[in-house]
């Protein structure tokens, strides 16, 4: 199917793109590197009279460390994150989680915003952006806010922020003394059908963990009992932490679909938790 008919604007600036906006009162998409939101407008369900290409806008495509915490910009790919000798130095699980993503079309195309505020449920970063604590840093007609990304997503293809808001960066803090981290995940057709992502922070000498899975229900969800047992023992014991994530996932409401059937994804979510926290032991 073709799209609907639109105008295509390439603002130059994060200014310019909000007056844009502002102008088409919500008949736009931002667009950057048009992966999800391509397939959208030929599927015809993403609509819009004006596409506000970000690309042009300076500065959004860096990675940098700023006070103790590692700015990824809005522009970034995954493939530029996963090829980084930064990320690859102060987060390598993070980098293997981008070098893991779809293939490498998507992947040099495709955004980490993008995948964010799209927020497709089966998607890789939101549980170990949740696990590592980082936020979001939105800009919009109000003005500049952080939002962390462990309040990001309120369900399916659902974010809290704006129609008007666009992402400007992706902030991860880095303040434990040594940080590891790992996701591991189960794929069917080029979509996860579930992951878990641990970290492990050391605090003032004391390792404080935590576990998250994602591509489950369309939010991360911490996985609170596994945490508990992480954390009381700093040790992985694989029956303890596949009847932990039992635990955490019995009475959740698991998505049902061509990713597996509820039951199959709680049971990899236990599978992957053991193999996340392993990781980062080893
Ligand atoms: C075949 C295929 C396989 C995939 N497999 C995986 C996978 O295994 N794991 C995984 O995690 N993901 C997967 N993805 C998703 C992929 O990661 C995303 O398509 C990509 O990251 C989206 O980024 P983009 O820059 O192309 O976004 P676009 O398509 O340009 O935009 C997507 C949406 O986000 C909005 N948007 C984009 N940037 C901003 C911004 N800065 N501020 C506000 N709104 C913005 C757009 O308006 C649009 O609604 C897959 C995608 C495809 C097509």
């Amino acid at each position: 199917m073709k799209p609907r008919r639109f105008e295509f604007h390439s603002p130059q600036s994060i200014e310019d793109a909000l007056k844009l906006a502002s102008d088409f009162d919500d008949d736009f998409i931002f667009y950057a590197g048009g992966t999800e939101a391509i397939i959208g407008m030929k599927e015809r369900v993403i609509e819009a009279g004006h596409v506000l290409n970000l690309k042009k806008i300076p500065r959004l495509n860096q990675i940098q460390m700023q006070d103790g915490s590692l700015h990824i910009g809005a522009l970034v790919t995954h493939q530029e994150i996963a090829d980084s000798e930064i990320v690859k130095r102060v987060l390598s699980g993070y980098a293997d989680l981008s070098h893991n993503i779809a293939n490498i079309r998507v992947r040099s195309a495709g955004t980490l915003a993008g995948n964010l505020c799209f927020a497709e449920p089966n998607a890789d970063p939101p549980a170990l952006l949740a696990a590592l604590n980082a936020r979001v840093v939105l800009i919009g007609r109000q003005g500049k806010r952080d939002v962390p990304v462990r309040e990001f997503f309120d369900g399916p293809y659902s974010t809290v922020r704006e129609e008007a808001e666009f992402m400007t960066e992706i902030v991860v803090p880095l303040g434990a003394e040594e940080c590891r981290c790992a996701y591991r995940k189960v794929v069917y057709l080029n979509r996860p059908s579930a992951g878990v992502a641990c970290v492990r922070n050391l605090v003032d000498g004391t390792p404080v963990w935590e576990s998250w899975a994602g591509s489950i229900t369309g939010l991360p969800e911490r996985l609170n009992n596994v945490c508990a047992v992480l954390n009381e023992r700093d040790a992985v014991s694989e029956f303890d932490v596949m009847q932990a994530a039992a635990r955490d996932m019995a009475g959740l409401d698991v998505l049902e679909g061509v990713y597996g059937s509820e039951s199959y994804r709680k049971h990899l979510v236990a599978v992957l938790a053991v193999r996340s926290a392993m990781e980062c032991v080893k």
